[in-house]
């Protein structure tokens, strides 16, 4: 079939027929085109922070981001999780008008390599979502650079999982929790996952709090979560959609999960 010349990183998510049926949730191209339309819309702009594997890694800045109780969002670190990147940014077109005023920090993707690859790891075989103990890997130095000069309140990182059997989270919260108000939420999308156990882990309804233990972690990587939550965020929630749903209702879910979310901010006005 004949292909319109587009840029080299489009096309090779282009010329796989594997990704053709959800090709354009892993064409990195057209979702930074629509985060730009939208930022544009909005009156802010994307940002971009580094270039990694050959590809542009941008952020969005709210202006209404201070130094104290922002929000943290993320989306597509694993790049085989691409109804993240585009649940953030369905939330995101729906919240256009209010997006300037929302004390917000946006990564869209964080692993664009993987996204066009549809891969977990970047173009190195590195887990990046393992990495934020130190600044070694250049997309976690940028996003430690650019979430540097502000504390957040509350934190939610977007991802799936192929073992999942519903809509689950991770919480870590050193307040009341949000995990059942979020998950009841994204609940009326997709049905919560209903296994006793996730990844070794215990799980109720749907929700894991997992006891932090920093020598598992020492030998395992630092995940963004627990990066979050060590310098201060207060909830950091990373809320997980099961991969053989169909792509349209996993990317409600991640939709409805982020609104929520938002809803429960302490500041947040409705
Ligand atoms: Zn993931």
């Amino acid at each position: 079939m004949m292909r319109p010349q587009v840029r080299p990183w489009r096309g090779v998510a282009e010329g796989a027929g594997f990704f053709f049926m959800h090709r354009s949730s892993h064409d990195y191209h057209y979702l930074t085109q629509r985060w730009r339309a939208l930022a544009r819309g909005a009156g802010l702009r994307l940002v971009l922070i580094a270039t990694v594997d050959g590809f542009p890694v941008y952020c969005l800045k709210s202006p209404a981001l201070g130094h104290g109780g922002g929000l943290y969002l993320s989306a597509g670190i694993h790049g085989d999780e691409s109804a993240s990147t585009e649940g953030l940014l369905a939330w995101a077109q729906r919240s256009q008008a209010q997006l300037r005023h929302l004390p917000v920090l946006v990564f869209p993707c964080l692993n664009p390599w993987g996204l066009v690859m549809n891969r977990r790891s970047d173009a190195g075989g590195n887990d990046v979502n393992r990495l934020f103990h130190s600044d070694q890997h250049p997309t976690v130095a940028a996003v430690r650079e650019t979430a540097g000069p502000h504390t957040f309140d509350s934190a939610m990182l977007l991802h799936e999982d192929y073992d999942a059997q519903g809509v689950y989270l991770y919480e870590l919260s050193k307040r009341a929790s949000v995990g059942e108000s979020i998950l009841s939420a994204a609940g009326a999308v997709l049905p919560k996952d209903p296994r006793p156990r996730v990844d070794g882990r215990r799980a109720r309804d749907g929700i894991l709090r997992p006891r932090l233990s920093l020598s598992r972690f020492a030998e395992i990587g630092h995940p963004e979560a627990l990066w979050l939550h060590l310098r201060g965020c207060a909830r950091s929630i990373t809320f997980e959609t099961p991969s053989e749903a169909s792509l349209e209702k996993r990317v409600e879910a991640h939709a409805v999960a982020v609104a929520r979310m938002v809803e429960l901010l302490p500041w947040s006005v409705s």
